[in-house]
């Protein structure tokens, strides 16, 4: 069994204001590069902050990265509950009753 490295489930972004009014987050003139992880929860963007200095979270469960969003579910449900599950419980029309349970309704 082959194991992939953190960095293997990261994209990237790059964001070039170099010839562009540019925005407050990357003003004119710049450009912005940095990697994203998907949440293995929700399935949310996130862009990685290059100067962070924490480990980002990840689920004790499937091992895989969380936003923190999902990390602040996790903590207070103690439930992995991945992106696949959701479209499952969708699928066999469970969701109200699943998101009930973690109390997202
Ligand atoms: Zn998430
Ligand atoms: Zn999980």
């Amino acid at each position: 069994m082959a194991f992939l490295s953190e960095r293997s489930y990261e994209g990237a972004i790059l964001i070039d204001h170099r010839a562009s009014p540019g925005t407050a987050a990357v003003p004119e003139g710049t450009i912005f590069e940095s990697a994203i992880r998907v949440c293995n929860h929700c399935q949310r963007n996130v862009i990685v902050n290059p100067n962070r200095t924490v480990p980002l979270d990840k689920c004790p469960k499937c091992q895989m990265f969380m936003c923190r969003g999902c990390a602040a579910v996790y903590h207070r449900t103690l439930e992995c509950f991945t992106i696949a599950e959701l479209l499952d419980a969708c699928e066999a029309g469970h969701l109200e009753r699943v998101l009930a349970k973690r109390s997202l309704l």
